[in-house]
């Protein structure tokens, strides 16, 4: 269609030069203004019946009137550059489409599972169903979420974590969906079918980010509603006046129509979309999972970062550094008992506790009424004895006094209180590492000009310990879950904030920041939804390198909206004075400005790695 309607205008040129017979002439324009217009005239004249003048409408009042006033040439032109640049959004748009849809093939269209007998079968991923066992062979992708029941191998999870290194796993870890095993052989209890996987989630909210809109985009829409009205409107009282000042009839007609043209708010309305959506699809590539336009322009005028403490700043991963004993009471009745307990709780601490009395081979018993008190620690009973593990805070709201000696002689590091009814067993003391690349995050945030700070529950003592060695400017200790949302609440009143945690105990701080950030989305359902971003792998340098991207992605929309906007107010005011042609309205002030604009846009697609 654009060659057809391209050699007849060139044709139509030619003939019009050698002055061949004007109706040939005409009909020639005619046919490639036709070819081209094909599906903008009808959308034009669709606009006009529903009384909404979009820029389809503009670009067909201004072909047609060109042809009626006797300027065919510029008339089919006009119709041809546009088509031109419709394509060129076209083409942008489906780059977009493209990288969701590179998302979307990391699922293999089939798996083969084991059927009873040991025989093997090949099916759609789709018919795959919960409790099948896969066998995924060195080399090939996982087509589902599921455990490791057999085997040894490493995966490459970068496809949806971003992650460079491969991971190991072995019998009872976890693999996912669109990831690349690499050496091993591996066979895998299914977890979750085909539409339930952590990648077709990643998949939905990529998806969906692209309704949720930035402010500025938003801004962009509404205006080019009103905007194209108050354009008609000035281009015929453009062509009255010329018409008063003395031009003649189509002279009014042609210096209206330039101007036509030149409103036309294309360029910078799909260029908007395009520097997000391409924005957000990068940022899932990389393991970083941005739910909506909206956070990308939040988060580019970040002034502060907060960080929550265990699970974000360290591994999360605590170990038994000692265990203090009050009342002869034996190591292996404190660590057991606090288990116990602990064996509900999703608690890094829990969890490290569990993990300390399964090494040391203690049987666990069973525990009743078991509740977590956020911020605190967790109580429930073991036989018919009341039992409590946790901070201080948590004792002496329980008004159980503590044991005096644990409080001096008992080591540095996070203390896990046990009692039993009104008494104190025992203290155990943990430690924590910090995370790899926490201080580097950290740093990085300070040479970016951004404000870090520390929020945790834990004692001051190992908060200040964490703080100074992973480099932060401030931090506050001992606070609950509520009192981090006021702290998060206070930071937000002097600049924008981002809150990073873990999504345990700190959930409602990641929803009351600006922007909250959760860690280690692939393994926790409710970080991937209660947070506005969800890092999928446990990187923090992830948090500076998304800030300096969407300041890009920022800037660039920002560049196009003032490029747009001011090369369209330049030639439009030559317009009005009759100093441009419709030749070069069409060709700089719409055409070329989408395609500049559009480029700059894709800068963003372009891999950076
Ligand atoms: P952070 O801000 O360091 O992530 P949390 O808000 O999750 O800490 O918890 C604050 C404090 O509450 C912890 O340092 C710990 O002392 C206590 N705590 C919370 N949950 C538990 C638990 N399940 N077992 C023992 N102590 C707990
Ligand atoms: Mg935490």
């Amino acid at each position: 269609m654009a060659v057809l309607s391209a050699s007849m205008l060139v044709l139509g040129i030619i003939l019009e030069m050698t002055n061949f017979d004007i109706i040939l002439v005409y009909g020639v324009f005619l046919v490639s203004m036709l070819s081209a217009g094909q599906f903008i005239l009808p959308r034009g004249a669709r606009g006009l019946l529903n009384l909404k003048l979009d820029m389809h409408f503009l670009m067909s009042s201004a072909s047609i009137g060109a042809f009626i006033i006797g300027a065919p040439a510029e008339g089919a032109a006009v119709m041809f550059l546009f088509f031109i640049s419709m394509l060129l959004e076209e083409r942008a748009e489906n780059q977009v489409k493209k990288e969701i849809q590179e998302l979307v093939e990391l699922e293999p269209p089939s798996a083969t599972i084991k059927m009873n007998k040991g025989a093997e079968a090949l099916i759609p991923t789709s018919e795959v169903r919960i409790g099948d066992t896969l066998v995924i062979r060195p080399g090939t992708r996982i087509g589902l979420d599921g455990i490791v029941v057999f085997g040894e191998s490493s995966v490459n999870q970068a496809p949806i974590t971003g992650e460079s290194l491969p991971v190991p796993k072995s019998v009872g870890d976890q693999v996912y969906a669109g990831t690349i095993n690499q050496q091993g052989y591996l066979e895998v209890d299914v977890t979750s079918e085909s539409h339930h996987t952590v990648l077709s989630r990643i998949v939905e909210l990529v998806d969906e980010a692209k309704n949720k809109k930035a402010p500025t985009e938003k801004l962009i829409t509404r205006f080019s509603r009103k905007y194209t009205p108050i354009m008609v409107t000035l281009t015929i009282t453009l062509g009255l006046v010329s018409l008063y000042l003395g031009a003649s009839p189509s002279e009014a007609v042609y210096r209206a129509l330039t101007l036509l043209v030149i409103s036309c708010p294309c360029a910078f309305v799909v260029s908007i979309p395009v520097s997000i959506v391409s924005s957000i699809a990068g940022s899932a590539r990389e393991g970083v999972l941005v739910k909506g336009g909206i956070h990308i322009e939040q988060v580019s005028k970040t002034k502060i970062v907060a960080f929550d403490k265990t699970g974000t700043l360290t591994e999360g991963e605590l170990s038994v550094k000692e265990v203090c004993l009050h009342n002869n009471r034996s190591r292996e009745e404190v660590l057991t008992a606090a288990a116990t307990l602990e064996q509900m709780s999703e608690h890094p601490i829990a969890r490290a506790l569990v993990a300390a009395t399964e090494r040391e081979e203690f049987q666990l018993s069973k525990s009743f009424g078991f509740s977590t008190i956020p911020g605190r620690g967790v109580e429930g009973m073991i036989g018919d004895m009341q039992y409590y593990v946790g901070n201080r805070r948590l004792l002496s709201e329980q008004s159980i006094e503590l044991d005096a000696l644990s409080e001096h002689s008992c080591g540095v590091g996070t203390m896990v209180y046990v009692a039993q009814d009104r008494e104190h067993l025992g203290t155990i003391v943990m430690s924590d590492s910090l995370r790899t690349g926490a201080k580097e995050a950290v740093s990085q945030l300070k040479r970016m000009g951004i404000d870090t700070i520390m929020l945790t529950g834990d004692s001051e003592t190992v908060a200040e310990e964490i703080a100074r060695e992973v480099g932060v400017a401030k931090y506050q200790a001992e606070l609950l879950p509520e009192e981090k949302v006021r702290a998060i609440e206070e930071l937000s009143a002097s600049g924008s904030t981002i809150m990073v945690g873990d999504g345990i105990n700190d959930a409602p701080a990641l929803v009351a920041a600006d922007v909250g950030i959760a860690m280690g989305a692939v393994s926790s359902d409710a970080a991937l939804e209660t947070s506005d971003i969800a890092l999928m792998q446990q990187d923090l340098r992830k948090v500076p390198s998304l800030i300096k991207k969407a300041r890009k992605t920022m800037s660039i929309v920002r560049q196009n909206i003032a490029v747009s906007i001011s090369v369209k107010l330049l030639v439009g005011i030559l317009a009005v004075f009759g100093l441009v042609n419709l030749w070069f309205a069409i060709a700089v002030g719409d055409m070329g400005l989408t395609f500049a604009v559009i480029a700059n846009a894709l800068r963003l697609v372009r891999k950076q790695s």
